[in-house]
């Protein structure tokens, strides 16, 4: 069982450097109580690396990405949202293919070899979640998962006379 909060410390440990050497600000919007997930903690830490990893490099310097987490009757829903160069509508079914990467100077700068988000949807689809994207070219992306909360034994009430 993981604690989503430990893995998006370990994950902005990671990124921090990245993000400090163009000026970008993360924040991270939280409930204080959060409830465990089974989920494997490794492929989770992955998940946010890889796209904070996005969201910085296709960010200007100066910008903004936001860690927005909210705990949902059955599911734990998690979006990082950038104020970065945007996917344009076209490109964003392409998105979560292997190799797939925006032709742009922007992107090919950035390098990279278009595996990221292909690893992720694979993740989360793997651990009975979904992820999706809603963007704005020039205005930024929001990426955004849903992981489902187990039921513990103890969730369970007792119906009498069945
Ligand atoms: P890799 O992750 O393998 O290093 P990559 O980052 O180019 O390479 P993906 O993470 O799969 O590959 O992303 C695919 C493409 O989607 C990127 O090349 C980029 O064009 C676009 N993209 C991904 N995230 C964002 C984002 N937050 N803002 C704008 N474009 C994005
Ligand atoms: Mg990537």
């Amino acid at each position: 069982d993981v604690n989503i909060k430990e893995i998006i410390e370990i994950a902005l440990h990671n990124v921090a450097k990245h993000a400090k050497d163009k000026s970008i600000k993360i924040m991270v919007n939280c409930p204080e109580e959060v409830p465990v997930i089974r989920t494997d903690k490794d492929k989770l830490i992955r998940v946010f690396v890889n796209l904070l990893t996005n969201a910085i490099k296709f960010t200007p310097e100066e910008g903004e990405v936001t860690i927005i987490v909210e705990d949902h009757e059955d599911h734990l829903q998690t979006s990082i949202k950038d104020n970065g160069i945007g996917i344009s509508k076209e490109k964003r079914d392409k998105i979560f293919d292997k190799f797939y990467q925006v032709d742009s100077t922007a992107t090919r700068k950035a390098g990279g070899t278009g595996l990221g988000l292909a690893i992720i949807k694979g993740i989360i689809d793997g651990q009975g979640g979904n992820i999706y994207l809603e963007s704005e070219t020039g205005k930024g992306s929001t990426f955004t998962f849903r992981l489902p909360k187990e039921l513990k034994e103890d969730d369970f009430t007792e119906i009498e006379g069945v």
